[in-house]
């Protein structure tokens, strides 16, 4: 599980985010919704200490992240624990990544996976296909089988359908909504409101760096407190 206690990031006089707690049980699903600009990406850089916290803590499975405790003070880990820290957490981005000079199925093995993964999302014919003869739905299909290379405890994605042509998100979504059934601890930046109020078991709305709502979809999409979430869902919905 994830605990997020008492996170702030600022980018120079810039406040992203203004004293984050959340808890993401294991096997959970939580989908975070919020406008451009609210934090929804740092939030995530932060859980796998892309971006360093300026206050709080982030702890997975009750590691603390980033940081080793000596005494009261806390030291950054060296750049080796840190990558070996981030091998553990599946981050998949809203433009794939993957290495264009190598196949699907090196790709996934680049990251400890193999062609089992590749059949998990369905893709086991395409093994041997590179990344320029794949759709972006195929492609994010290939990066989420990467991600799930080293036995992650758990994935964060962010935006993963976005830069999809719009026949090709179904796919990607099926793919996740399978890990999600599987038990598998997501964090989903996303603005697939379908998906979220049917998969997530959490639902949290960021707005300029705060965390105004949290709850099941059912509180949070159909009776959400703030203004400024329903002001966001009428958009979006
Ligand atoms: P979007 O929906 O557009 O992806 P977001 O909610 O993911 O937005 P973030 O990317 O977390 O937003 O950015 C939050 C704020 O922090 C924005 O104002 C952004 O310009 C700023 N920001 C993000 N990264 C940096 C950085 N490395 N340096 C300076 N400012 C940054
Ligand atoms: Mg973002």
């Amino acid at each position: 599980m994830i605990e997020i206690s008492g996170v702030h990031k600022s980018f120079g006089t810039l406040e992203v985010l203004h004293d984050i707690t959340l808890t993401v049980p294991a096997g959970s699903v939580t989908v975070v919704l919020g406008p451009s600009g609210s934090g929804k990406s740092t939030l995530l850089r932060c859980i796998n200490h892309l971006e360093k916290v300026d206050r709080g803590r982030v702890r997975v499975d009750g590691e603390l992240i980033g940081y080793r405790r000596a005494g009261t003070k806390l030291h950054e880990l060296s750049e080796r624990h840190i990558l070996k820290q981030r091998a553990r957490i599946g981050f998949v981005f809203q433009t794939f990544n993957l290495f264009p000079h190598m196949t699907a199925l090196q790709n996934v093995a680049e990251a400890g996976g193999g062609i089992e993964l590749l059949e998990r999302v369905g893709l086991a014919d395409k093994a041997h296909s590179y990344p320029r003869q794949l759709s972006g739905g195929q492609q994010q299909r290939v990066a989420i089988a990467r991600a799930l290379g080293r036995r992650p405890k758990l994935i964060l994605f962010d935006e993963p359908t976005s830069a999809l042509d719009p026949e090709l998100v179904g796919e990607v979504l099926d793919v996740m909504r399978d890990l999600a059934k599987a038990g598998t601890t997501m964090v989903v930046v996303t603005h697939e409101i379908g998906f979220a109020r049917e998969v997530a078991d959490t639902i949290v709305f960021l707005d300029e760096g705060r965390l105004l709502e949290q709850g099941p979809p059912t509180e949070v999409l159909d009776k959400p407190r703030h203004e400024r979430t329903r002001a966001f869902l009428s958009e979006v919905l």
